[in-house]
């Protein structure tokens, strides 16, 4: 069985980045390679500092890994241009795998995770590269830049987040008021999906979601599932993780 390629960053807390992302492989029983962007520290509440990893040893990781091994790449946190840039090399030697990035930007624990040229470049080199970009509504939004009335439209998002390049673009809505929280799918040329699941109470509290999801898409892909029944099976994946999370109360203790 082919593993998941995942690039990102380590959060010590454990609560995002590549430790959630390994520990969604293990429990879908599928095997992971790793390459390190940047090492940060944090707790759930405070962001303290991040360091990132120079583009050459970045580079020696990826060339490091058997890609005959790998059947999807998973790409979160790239802290800056040089990382950027490493990747789009990256992923233009290997188009003929499939690809999820999740644009993070910014933790919830309150520290920047991109610089503001990184996110240029990350645009303009890597999103005509990858084939599914998960962005959430404040990524969608950067990325966009629709005027504001159409800023929260979850379809304009998506179809303005598409013209950047990426095959597939699916804007989680999950932080727009309401008892249900809406996805959207948006691919050339297709009929944009929309996914529905309820509200569980305070979970956008839960760390890690986006990261999760990314990750569970990536393998699903691998798993020569098309885009919607990807994003279906990892959404009901991170939804059980959700539930299980605010029953055992662990999301929200302080
Ligand atoms: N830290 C790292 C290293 C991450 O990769 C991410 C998300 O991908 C986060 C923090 C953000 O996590 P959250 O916003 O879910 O707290």
């Amino acid at each position: 069985m082919k593993k998941i390629l995942l690039v990102g960053g380590v959060d010590n807390s454990g609560g995002a980045g590549i430790l959630a992302d390994k520990e969604t492989l293990v429990t879908l029983e599928a095997g992971a390679s790793v390459a390190i962007t940047a090492i940060t520290a944090q707790t759930d509440e405070k962001f303290h500092d991040s360091h990132a990893i120079p583009a050459g040893i970045l580079k020696m990781q990826l060339s490091s890994i058997d890609s005959n091994e790998i059947g999807a790449i998973k790409i979160g946190m790239l802290p800056n241009s040089e990382t950027v840039e490493v990747l789009a090399e990256f992923l233009d030697q290997h188009r003929y795998l499939p690809s999820v990035l999740d644009p993070v930007f910014s933790s919830s624990s309150g520290g920047e995770l991109c610089s503001s040229h990184g996110i240029e470049c990350l645009t303009s080199l890597l999103l005509p590269l990858v084939s599914l970009l998960t962005p959430n509504l404040s990524e969608a939004q950067h990325l966009a830049d629709l005027p504001s009335a159409d800023s929260q439209d979850l379809s304009s998002l998506s179809n303005a987040c598409l013209k950047l390049g990426a095959k597939a673009v699916l804007v989680k809505g999950g932080h727009l008021p309401g008892n249900l929280c809406l996805d959207l799918l948006a691919q050339h040329g297709k009929k944009e999906v929309v996914f529905e699941r309820p509200r569980i109470p305070d979970g956008v509290q839960v760390r890690g979601t986006g990261c999760r999801l990314a990750t569970a898409i990536a393998w699903y892909l691998s798993q020569k599932k098309d885009f919607p029944e990807a994003v279906k099976h990892a959404g009901d994946f991170v939804h059980a993780y959700i539930q299980r999370q605010s029953c055992s109360g662990k999301a929200f203790e302080k």
